[in-house]
C-alpha cells in the first residue's frame, strides 16, 4: 500500500555567521542525504546521539524547518513546495508530539481548551459536539473529566503528556510525529505512555515517527528502526532484526550500551573513543571511521552506500553491508 509518509534524499544545511568557527562562513550539514518511508499503522523509530540530526528530520518533515533538498510526500502528496497555509491543512493529517509538553503547551489554557481548540481551528462539529469529543479524548488517553478546567502546570509530566497525545488526536490524523516524546520522563512513566501510543495505534490505525536518543525507548514501539550518525542514517532494519542482528558497528555500540532483559541476549560492551565530530566539517569517506572499532584505509577515502539487502535490512558500512545482488 501507499506509503502514509515518504521522505527522499533530506538535507538541511544550516549557514553559520561569519566570525563562528573562524572561518568566512560554515556550513553545519545537519542531515544529509535521508530516505525512508513509514505504511500505514507502522511505528519508525529513529534513533541517534545528540546532534545526529534525528529532530531535524522530524521538523524538516513538519516545515518547522525549511529542507535545503529533497522530498517530503504525505499520503502520496508532495508537501515538500507548500506554503504555511498549506502545511496548515495538512496538519489534519500530521500531527506532532514534543519532548516537553509543559513549553508546548499554552499555560494560560485550561486543558479542556487545549484539545478543542484545533477543531475551533478547522471549525470541525458544533461547540457542543467539539465538548464531546473532547471529553472522549480525554477519556481516551486516561486523564479525568474534571482534569478539563485544570491548566497544564497542574498535570505531572505524564498527564501532560497524555493531554499533548490527545490535542494531537483532536483532528483524526493519520501520522503522528514525537519528537523524544517521552525523553523528559520517568522510565515508568515512560512505559505508561508508550504503551497509551500502541493502543492509540491499533486504535486508529495511525504512523508514528519516534524520535528518541535511546535505542531502549523505541525497542518495544517500533515496528522499524533508523539509526543515525552525523546527518545520515546508517543502518535502518525490521525491529528484530536490528536488535537482534545489528550490522553497523555504530548500531553495535549504541546497543551495548543498552540493558536487556534476558541474559542470554547480553552483549559485549562496546566503547566508542571520542566524541561526536562536529557536522560543520563531518569526516571523509565514512562519518563513522573516526570512532569506528574495526575501520579500515578505504573508510577514511571512500563513503559507504546504504545498502538494502531483500529483507530490507540497510547498512550502511563496506565491511557489513549485507546487499541483495542486483
Ligand atoms: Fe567502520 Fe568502515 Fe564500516 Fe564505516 S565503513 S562503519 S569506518 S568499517
Ligand atoms: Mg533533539
Amino acid at each position: 500500500s501507499q506509503p502514509v509518509l515518504a521522505v527522499e534524499g533530506l538535507v538541511k544545511h544550516y549557514g553559520i555567521r561569519p566570525g563562528l568557527f573562524g572561518r568566512a562562513r560554515a556550513q553545519v550539514r545537519a542531515v544529509d542525504g535521508v530516505s525512508f518511508s513509514i505504511a500505514p499503522g507502522e511505528t519508525l523509530g529513529l534513533v541517534g546521539e545528540s546532534g545526529c540530526g534525528k529532530s531535524t528530520v522530524g521538523k524538516a518533515v513538519l516545515r518547522l524547518v525549511e529542507p535545503t533538498a529533497g522530498r517530503v510526500t504525505l499520503e502520496g502528496e508532495d508537501i515538500t513546495a507548500l506554503n504555511r497555509a498549506g502545511m496548515i491543512a495538512r496538519r489534519r493529517r500530521m500531527q506532532v508530539i514534543f519532548q516537553d509538553p509543559y513549553s508546548s503547551l499554552n499555560p494560560r489554557m485550561t486543558a479542556g481548551d487545549i484539545v478543542q481548540e484545533p477543531l475551533i481551528n478547522f471549525g470541525i462539529g458544533s461547540a457542543g459536539e467539539q465538548r464531546e469529543r473532547v471529553a472522549a479524548l480525554f477519556a481516551r488517553v486516561g486523564l479525568r473529566p474534571d482534569q478539563r478546567s485544570n491548566y497544564p502546570h497542574e498535570f505531572s509530566g505524564g498527564q501532560r503528556q497524555r493531554l499533548g497525545i490527545a490535542r494531537a488526536l483532536a483532528l483524526g490524523p493519520s501520522i503522528i510525529i514525537g519528537d523524544e516524546p517521552v525523553s523528559a520522563l520517568d522510565v515508568s512513566v515512560q512505559a505508561q505512555v508508550i504503551n497509551l501510543m500502541m493502543d492509540l495505534q491499533d486504535e486508529f490505525g495511525l504512523s508514528y515517527l519516534f524520535v528518541a536518543h535511546d535505542l531502549g525507548v523505541v525497542e518495544h514501539i517500533s515496528h522499524r528502526v533508523a539509526v543515525m550518525y552525523l546527518g545520515k542514517i546508517v543502518e535502518i532494519a525490521p525491529r528484530a532484526a536490528l536488535f537482534e542482528e545489528p550490522r553497523h558497528p555504530y548500531t553495535e555500540a549504541l546497543l551495548s550500551a543498552v540493558p536487556v532483559s534476558h541474559p542470554r541476549q547480553r552483549r559485549k560492551r562496546v566503547t566508542l573513543k571520542g566524541d561526536v565530530p562536529s557536522p560543520v566539517n563531518p569526516p571523509p569517506g565514512c562519518r563513522f571511521h573516526t570512532r569506528c572499532p574495526i575501520a579500515v584505509p578505504l573508510c577514511r577515502e571512500v563513503e559507504p552506500p546504504l545498502l538494502a539487502d531483500p529483507s530490507g535490512h540497510a547498512t550502511a558500512c563496506h565491511l557489513r553491508s549485507q546487499a541483495s545482488p542486483a
